[in-house]
């Protein structure tokens, strides 16, 4: 009975709803995916069980930010800090702190054993998302704070500003910006359907049925029904 309740409670508050601009998560991420959020292609329902540990990962980044408010020897300036407003995207970093001579941007991901133990840097995908944070806060540095939620152990990474890196990333977000109001599928990852984005995505079904080949949204959708093919587009 219980299971049943608390399932339903996280599932009524997820419904996927169509995206209108872009998230600093889903900066060098797979375009298409992101294609799909915006157009509110059909998507795989996410379970309960990982909406539940989105929100354990919260609770865990409540911790670790009760614990840097009570050392003296940083200062938190802003926690849950939302980028300035601009056109392309937006995202809310986990902290801005301070040791007195620097400011860094502090970015808390919490993460399962297996792949904490294999961490011997920092993830591409979390570096770009620091990256932009280091951008538009005007910060030089960033840090990247790994928690393993079954041991509780950490690993930290500092990341230095690269303006190489967050000006491809912003070319690519504004490459993508223009196929999505042209309603061009983009091509799918290159090592589609191997990568690990493709293991979690949502989108997989739609994904395969386009295929590898950049084509029109609309033309995929008289496509579809033409054949009475029905992937609840
Ligand atoms: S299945 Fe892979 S390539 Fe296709 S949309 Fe999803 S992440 Fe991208």
């Amino acid at each position: 009975m219980l299971k049943e309740l608390i399932d339903k409670f996280y599932l009524d508050r997820k419904k996927d709803k169509e995206q209108h601009h872009f998230y600093i998560t889903d900066a060098g991420k797979c375009t298409r995916a992101t294609f799909f959020k915006f157009k509110n292609a059909p998507r795989k329902e996410m379970e309960a069980r990982v909406l539940r540990m989105f929100d354990h990962g919260d609770s865990i980044h409540q911790l670790i930010m009760k614990s840097l408010f009570s050392v003296r020897e940083i200062r938190v300036v802003a926690s849950e800090v939302n980028i300035p407003p601009q056109e392309i995207i937006s995202g809310r970093a986990d902290a801005i702190i301070s040791d007195g001579k620097e400011q860094y941007v502090l970015d808390i991901k919490s993460t399962n054993s297996m792949i904490f133990e294999k961490l011997k840097g920092p993830k591409e995908e979390d570096i770009n998302q620091v990256q932009l944070y280091l951008h538009f806060f005007k910060i030089k540095n960033g840090i990247l704070l790994y928690v393993n939620k079954d041991s509780q152990d950490l690993k930290e990474f500092q990341v230095k500003y690269d303006p190489k890196r967050v000006a491809s990333l912003l070319k690519d977000l504004q490459d993508l910006k223009r196929k999505i109001e042209a309603n061009t599928i983009p091509l799918p990852l290159p090592d589609w359907p191997d990568n690990w984005q493709c293991r979690y995505c949502q989108f997989a079904d739609v994904c395969r049925a386009i295929g590898r080949r950049e084509l029109s949204w609309e033309d995929f959708k008289k496509q579809l029904e033409s054949q009475n093919l029905n992937l609840g587009l």
